[in-house]
């Protein structure tokens, strides 16, 4: 069995940086962290040098949507293979494709064509399919952000039972205030889902409800969810707490902050992460198909009817309008714009893009830091944050097409 090791850098461990590191991979998997002078590693080892940056471990992503052209909802093999590529060129290792307003059908295809995917995995694959976000279509009609209102409905019982019984959905979306969220929310938490409130108008009340029924996490915190102001629309004076009031009052409660720059401003960021902490927050890049492809119009979900979007190269944006549409960047960007934006210590930001997200999912046996016994999925960054290198399970990703 070949062994590699890598080292000649930091490594980024979840409680503090270790410097001159060494971890050593056998069999796919991680056997040793520790600093260099002190790890053995047998003669014929193959030697990965970091060249004095950072080696951590790969980001795990818990909810996106596409890259490279490809949207999740294309509902194809090859749709779900290119995205996938695309993000473990920005260090993704772990990833849950996510989907969007659908007919019925779309999503069968998206669902059956992630389980395809997974099954026949190997590593030159790119990142592992971890499992799928179940996130549209049951939306609040009145917070639907980019998503096509077609598609959306609420929650249909013989539908999400059909769904959950497939095994491959690991992380659950409803908007709180439907009728059926409650018992939406119950049978995602027994088929042992993150179970999650997202494009929601709710209130404190309601979400006090979904939490009671399993609810533990809000996708895409101040994106497409209730506000104070929002709810008086909605449900009149006096006025109601909301869900952002609800996440940041319940330490149980997670969530997760886009931070591609252009979604949230510095001080948002900072203040998720002082107030949620490393162990309840998030980095997820919400990125559809334009990431990695040149500005132009694109659609958010199925190429055949998803809703029209723009990119002007930074950002998605909605046509015609000021609301956006989604990222176009990947999880790279997101972690050194989060660490520029905080200043928090190194591992508290890589943190919050990889164990915390595999805690929340439930997959940190297998994946999210640099642990003995967990798959070797470990990324060499350079001093100012960018991925050099990509191993999966202790194989090289070729990042070059
Ligand atoms: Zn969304
Ligand atoms: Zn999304």
């Amino acid at each position: 069995m070949s062994t590699t090791i890598i080292c000649n850098g930091t490594a980024i461990l979840p409680d503090r940086l270790l410097p001159d590191a060494a971890v050593v991979c056998r069999g796919g998997k991680i056997v040793t962290v520790g600093p260099a002078r002190k790890v053995r590693a047998p003669r014929d080892a193959e030697k990965i040098d970091a060249r004095g940056g950072y080696i951590s471990p790969g980001f795990v992503e818990m909810h996106v949507h596409g890259g490279d052209g490809a949207d999740f909802m294309d509902g194809t093999t090859d749709a779900v293979r290119t995205a996938i590529r695309a993000h473990t060129r920005h260090g993704t290792t772990s990833i849950f494709p996510t989907t969007t307003t659908g007919s019925p059908a779309q999503i069968d295809a998206m669902l059956k064509a992630c389980a395809a995917v997974q099954h026949e995995w190997q590593s030159t694959d790119g990142a592992r399919l971890m499992g799928v976000h179940f996130y549209g279509p049951y939306f609040a009609e009145d917070k639907l952000g980019a998503h096509a209102a077609a598609g959306r409905r609420d929650p249909v019982v013989a539908e999400y039972r059909e769904y959950f019984s497939r095994g491959i959905i690991k992380i659950a979306t409803c908007a709180a205030e439907l009728p059926g969220a409650a018992d939406y929310y119950r049978a995602a938490k027994r088929s042992g889902c993150l179970v999650t409130c997202g494009h929601s108008n709710s209130s404190w009340i309601e979400m006090e409800r979904a939490f009671r029924a399993g609810m533990r996490h809000v996708d895409h915190f101040w994106c497409a969810m209730s506000s104070v102001p929002s709810l008086i629309a909605r449900l009149g004076t006096p006025m109601q707490a909301s869900m952002a009031e609800f996440v940041l009052a319940q330490p149980e409660m997670s969530t997760e902050v886009i931070a591609d720059g252009h979604h949230l401003s510095p001080e948002l960021l900072r203040y998720a992460l002082a107030i949620k902490g490393p162990k309840r927050l998030c980095l997820v890049t919400d990125a559809n198909r334009a990431l990695d492809m040149p500005p132009g119009d694109y659609r958010i979900g199925p190429q055949k009817d998803g809703s029209l979007f723009h990119s002007d190269g930074l950002v998605g944006r909605m046509p015609n309008s000021t609301a956006l549409a989604s990222s176009i960047v990947g999880m790279d960007h997101m972690v050194r714009t989060m660490a520029r934006a905080t200043k928090a210590p190194l591992p508290d930001v890589f943190r919050i893009a990889t164990l915390t997200p595999a805690e929340r999912v439930g997959v940190a046996r297998k994946v999210g830091s640099l642990e003995k016994g967990k798959c070797a999925d470990v990324l060499v960054l350079n001093k100012a944050l960018a991925v050099q290198r990509v191993f999966i399970g202790g194989t090289e990703f070729r990042r070059s097409p």
